[in-house]
């Protein structure tokens, strides 16, 4: 066994042998995966082997091809069969709703390049003739899909990596994980220690476990998971070719072909967590009871979908355990705070993802950055809110709802509220309809007196559409207040501050009691973060991010402080975005509103726009900066939690001759759409440039300070985008006008093709509504050179729910693009 290895990966299942054989193939050889017993012997051996590549998220779903298409890879490398079955998969719709989820899917895949495809229900039948088409409205089929024996992937994954440098010991439980002061670690195994510059938890079952070596408790939990086998089927025996693997969503199940007979799985509504606590060290490779009454109704549902199986008996039942996070999505990356301590963990499709999986850490590992944006699987998308109960509930939630849809309005139910503000009841009283990220509770809109505070989950525009209107309106024409305690927020302090932030960001930093918008670059040029920087004193900066970065961008500022050998005298860094809370006023009353509660000059000389001031507010100590997303004059005021609720009372009542009305993050949404401004996460995020994002303004090439990027923004700036950020407007209200399916009219969501003379030539970030200038907008990425070209404006088209609805480019803001307005 090597004692000196540049990675110690933990747990030889179908993860962790990915993640080795992507590190040695990527030129990392001298690594070492340690496995407590055999290889596959936590959840891999027994699962069922489906892969698939349809998923909501599209990084995610690229990650899924990425996997499917390396078994051919691997089997050749390695000489071992992954036992590879390539039937294709069937994805059945039977309702309205689930086919208008299939039309995303497929509209998904068109940008994507991946075949899924609608076919008839002849053709349904044609590659699965169990199944009895009167029940279904629409099926999508993808020809990726299949099976694949999880034994043979998981030693075809080993091979290849012995085979490029890397070592694999087995029945060598590691005990413990001590670091080093140079943040290196001894990693304590049965055979012997090890010596790892960084250690990498793929411990599947056992990840929680080796989590608490290093003193986390990482959000997943173990799941039961059932399977059935059929005795023999005489429709599959004759029917000469593989039937096709097939998702029933409505049925709440999942098929394929095992032998002549039919493997079926479902995740069941009453799913059941398995070892909440903890995995005992002595669960080998062993079953779970089998609990049939949990799949009774699944299996007269399946009777009726596929009648062929009514005479048929059940000959085997699987139950078997395998982790979720709280929203099903893997957790890999560096943990923030534990220097070199990475994980690839609660892979709960492993045979779907770990390739994709496997190949972004070792990216990330080797260069610095994954190719492509992972936050929906980065470990860091979660903070301390996500306790052992919050993963309980939420887990078990993802579980049930695996094959249910969740619409892009939807606010999922399951351990809420969660954190809420010392305004909550306030805001509660008042109609809030609430919406939930990094688990803090959030104003979505206000239902008025007399309409129930609830919002009908839909693809289409929702019953808030009105309500929502109301509260642009009153931005637009007086003053409107927004909670804004859900934004991020960071102090950077001491002598090194200054050197320190300069050397990360991309912008100047601003002068004292000044704004800045900076991005944070990746060392590959791409985004990484996207932040509002002001300085308070010389060596005092306050910086305001997404809501949903706290973990991933003081992950980044920790790391870079330990790199640079700082110590917190030097620099001093602190999460700010649960002690400082705020509100944030907007329109042409605001400044009205503020003067009244305070002494201070708040005229355009005294407090100008991306000034930033601490302001004593109705008695109240905030730091006010003058920013507006809204694209109206604004403030932003932030205080401590416990001043939260008075403030707000003090603006309410300044403002209530103003007719100040309370709003909430659908109408702040909507106002950017008027104003072309792309949030983060949706327009801004690692997949992209700032010369794409159309950021290049504030990434300052010929600034002294080495910041990170900036040899990558340099050479971008010289060569030119390919592609470009673009405001279109759709003509969805024709597009949809006369239904045939009778539905309210949709608006983009995000990752809707555009098309422009029949050609893909890009893709939605995100879209909506935009009330103010009463038109459906999108925010897309296009081919630069359709971002500029006159003749261009009209020729677009974006493929929103199944119907092509024509498009053109605004060139400038809908509304106020000179800026007049938040700069009065
Ligand atoms: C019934 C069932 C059906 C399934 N069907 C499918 C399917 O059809 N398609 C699909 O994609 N996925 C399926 N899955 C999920 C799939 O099994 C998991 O996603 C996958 O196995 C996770 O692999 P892993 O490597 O992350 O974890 P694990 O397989 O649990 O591997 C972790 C490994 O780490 C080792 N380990 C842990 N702690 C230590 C330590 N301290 N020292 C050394 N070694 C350690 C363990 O021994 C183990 O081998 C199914 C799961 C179940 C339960």
């Amino acid at each position: 066994m090597r004692t000196d290895v540049d990675v110690a990966v933990i747990g030889g299942g179908v993860t962790g042998v990915s993640v080795l054989y992507h590190l040695a193939k990527l030129g990392m050889p001298n690594c070492l995966l340690i496995e407590r017993s055999e290889l596959t012997a936590g959840s891999t051996w027994h699962a069922a082997g489906v892969i698939h590549t349809v998923n909501s998220d599209p990084n995610i779903a690229a990650m899924q091809a990425y996997t499917l298409a390396l078994y051919d890879e691997i089997e050749e490398l390695s000489g071992v069969s992954c036992g590879m079955h390539r039937p294709g998969g069937i994805y059945l719709a039977s309702t309205p709703e689930r086919l208008d989820y299939l039309r995303l899917e497929r509209a998904k895949a068109r940008y994507m390049g991946m075949e899924a495809d609608f076919i008839s229900m002849d053709e349904v039948k044609r590659l699965n003739p169990l199944i009895n088409t009167d029940e279904y409205l629409g099926a999508l089929f993808e020809p990726a899909d299949g099976h694949v024996d999880p034994s043979g992937v998981t030693n075809a994954y080993a091979q290849s990596a012995i085979h490029h440098g890397a070592e694999i010991v087995r029945n060598n439980p590691v005990h413990d994980l001590v670091q080093r002061p140079d943040g290196s670690w001894d990693v304590h195994t049965e055979k012997g220690t090890v010596h790892a510059e960084a250690v990498i938890n793929a411990g599947g079952l056992w990840a929680r476990e080796v989590g608490r070596m290093v003193g986390v408790e990482h959000p997943l939990l173990p799941m039961e998971h059932q399977y059935v086998i059929t005795e023999e089927l005489a429709d599959i025996a004759d029917h000469g070719t593989e039937i096709a693997v097939t998702i029933d969503y409505e049925g709440n199940a999942y098929t394929r072909q095992e032998g002549n007979a039919l493997l079926i799985g479902t995740y069941e509504e009453a799913g059941r967590p398995w070892s909440a606590d903890t995995t005992p060290l002595d669960f080998g490779m062993r079953l779970l009871t089998p609990d049939l009454d949990r799949f009774v109704d699944r299996i007269e549902v399946a009777h009726q979908r596929m009648p062929a199986l009514a005479t048929a008996g059940i000959a085997r039942v699987v139950n078997g355990p395998f982790t979720f996070a709280p929203d099903g999505n893997p957790l890999i990356g560096p943990v923030p705070g534990i220097p070199n301590y990475w994980v690839a963990c609660a892979v709960m499709a492993g045979l779907c993802q770990a390739g994709g999986v496997g190949l972004c850490l070792a990216q990330w590992l080797i260069d610095g950055e994954p190719e492509m944006d992972v936050y929906a699987m980065d470990v860091g998308r979660f903070g301390g809110f996500a306790s052992k109960d919050y993963t309980y509930l939420k887990s078990q939630e993802n579980y049930r709802r695996r094959f249910m849809i969740t619409y892009p309005n939807e606010e999922l139910p399951a351990a809420r509220p969660w954190r809420t503000t010392p305004s909550y009841d306030a805001l509660d009283a008042q109609g809030a309809v609430w919406g939930a990220s990094f688990g803090l509770e959030h104003a979505l809109w206000f239902a008025p007196e007399g309409v129930e505070p609830v919002e009908t989950p839909t693809f289409r525009r929702s019953n808030a559409f009105e309500h929502v209107a109301e509260e642009v309106r009153a931005v637009r024409e007086r003053v409107g207040l927004l909670e804004i305690a859900n934004f991020a927020k960071y102090e950077v302090s001491g002598p090194g501050a200054e050197a320190f932030l300069d050397g990360i960001v991309a912008n100047h930093l601003p002068k004292r009691g000044r704004l800045a918008l900076t991005p944070i670059l990746t060392p590959a040029g791409r985004l990484a973060a996207d932040l509002t920087v002001g300085r308070l004193d010389d060596d005092r900066f306050l910086l305001f991010g997404s809501g949903s970065m706290p973990a991933i961008t003081m992950r980044l500022f920790l790391q870079r402080r330990f790199e640079l050998g700082l110590s917190e005298d030097e620099v001093a860094i602190r999460d700010r975005s649960e002690d400082l809370l705020g509100w944030s006023i907007s329109g042409p009353d605001s400044r009205e509103v503020l003067g009244r509660l305070t002494d201070a000059d708040v005229s355009n000389h005294g407090l100008r726009f991306r000034d930033l001031r601490e302001l004593e507010v109705g008695g109240v100590p905030t730091i006010a900066a003058r920013l507006s997303f809204t694209g109206e004059l604004g403030y932003e005021l932030y205080c401590t939690a416990e001043h939260h609720e008075a403030l707000r009372a003090g603006i309410v009542a300044a403002g209530d001759d103003l007719d100040l009305r309370m709003i909430g993050g659908r109408a702040f949404l909507s106002m950017r759409f008027d104003k072309g401004f792309g949030v983060w996460n949706l327009e801004f995020r690692p997949d992209f440039t700032p010369g794409e994002a159309g950021m290049s303004p504030f990434v300052k090439v010929d600034k002294i300070a080495d910041f990170i990027g900036k040899d990558a923004a340099r050479a971008e700036l010289e060569r030119g985008p390919e592609r470009r950020l673009v405001t279109l407007v759709l003509d969805a209200d024709t597009a949809f006008a006369g239904d045939p399916e009778g539905g309210d009219v949709a608006d983009a969501i995000h990752d809707e093709p555009v098309f422009h003379g029949g050609e893909c030539v890009g893709f939605v970030t995100s879209g909506g509504y935009a009330h103010h200038s009463r038109a459906s907008v999108a925010l897309a990425y296009v081919s630069a050179h359709l971002a500029d070209d006159e003749a261009a404006h009209g020729g677009f088209e974006v493929e929103v729910l199944g119907r092509m609805v024509s498009a053109r480019l605004a060139p400038e803001p809908l509304y106020d693009p000179a800026g007049e307005r938040m700069r009065g």
